[in-house]
């Protein structure tokens, strides 16, 4: 495991070196306290923290827990604030659903429930290439935009090894419609990586998609109110009852737009099972307002596929390949 004051010598970008400040803090895991403290991914902070890291409710943080054998972090969303006294103003509290979530998230042994540690305020990585972030564990975000495309932006916030090969989609479907509508598309993609653990990646740096906070993603936020006439995201789920099969969700105003892809892909024969809106397997149909892809377009897909759609190329070109052939020829601008 590294150290992250050593990474930071030797890696990172001078840009990073200067804005990256980590503060030192306590931290309590809790789930009663605020009902945000329920999410593994939530924490709360008191308003003294917030003005001395100078982030607002609603941003990402990185909690880095100290150990023995180095730094272990994980990335988490500002839901609360405590200021009732019941903690120090140096506090902060860690949510998870079941204790688990703490061990997977920051290592934290089985019974432990407080821990010394820091807060970073910086979510990405800057200055690393996808080589560079695999080697350091790190997390990177990507954006592919000309200052100016109204058209359409695919976004992978779980690229990497999050979830895998949704990025892979979205470069896939800005490629083959950088040929039909130059101008016309944009790319927003994340990716994490984590290779001391098996599925370390997703336990880093997974922000569920109603939490990603423009203001913690530099590259995000310049185009954050720009207006796409269409947005996409590829996402990963798992599903042992429903093994190949898709989620189209999320908010469009062109109702025909998850028919047309659902008959696209079907048409493939590739024995991909589409579910659409409610009819999708557990709670991932991105029907919430504040879900990212919402927040960029009020024509936006959330497209979630297993694992097995998402491992083999032939299947998971079918799915970006829809996306392709039915919003291609779709934006107007
Ligand atoms: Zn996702």
């Amino acid at each position: 495991m590294y150290n992250v004051s050593e990474k930071t010598q030797k890696g990172m970008s001078s840009k990073r070196d200067t804005i990256s400040a980590a503060y030192t803090a306590t931290f309590i895991a809790n789930n009663d306290k605020f009902p945000s403290l329920s999410h593994r991914e939530h924490c709360a902070v008191s308003s003294n923290q917030i003005e001395k890291i100078g982030l607002t409710l609603g941003q990402q943080i990185r909690i880095l827990r100290t150990t023995t054998d180095g730094t272990k972090l994980a990335l988490y969303t500002i839901k609360d604030v405590h200021d009732d006294g019941e903690y120090s103003e140096d506090t902060v509290l860690v949510g998870y659903k079941d204790q688990n979530d703490l061990w997977e998230r920051l290592r934290l042994p089985m019974g432990e429930h407080c821990f010394e540690g820091k807060i970073d305020v910086q979510a990405t990585a800057e200055g690393f290439d996808d080589d560079k972030a695999r080697e350091n564990s790190e997390f990177i975000e990507h954006l592919t935009d000309d200052g100016q495309n109204t058209g359409l932006i695919v976004i992978a916030p779980h690229g990497g090894n999050i979830e895998r090969h949704t990025d892979d989609q979205a470069q896939y479907v800005y490629d083959e419609l950088l040929l039909l509508s130059p101008y016309r598309v944009s790319t927003w993609i994340c990716k994490g990586f984590n290779k001391e653990e098996d599925g370390g990646a997703f336990n880093r740096w997974h922000i569920t998609s109603i939490d990603i906070s423009e203001n913690s993603f530099p590259k995000l936020k310049t185009v954050y109110r720009r207006g796409f006439e269409y947005a996409v995201a590829f996402h990963g789920f798992s599903d042992e009852e429903h093994p190949m099969s898709i989620c189209i969700g999320g908010i469009t105003n062109d109702k025909k737009l998850k028919e047309d892809i659902k008959m696209e892909i079907e048409s493939k024969n590739a024995g991909i099972k589409v579910y659409m809106d409610k009819e999708c397997p557990r709670n991932i149909n991105g029907d919430n307002v504040k879900n990212i892809v919402n927040r960029l377009s009020t024509n936006a897909l959330q497209i979630e596929q297993t694992k097995e759609v998402r491992d083999k190329s032939k299947s998971r070109l079918i799915v970006a390949d829809a996306v392709v052939k039915v919003i291609g020829p779709k934006i107007t601008v």
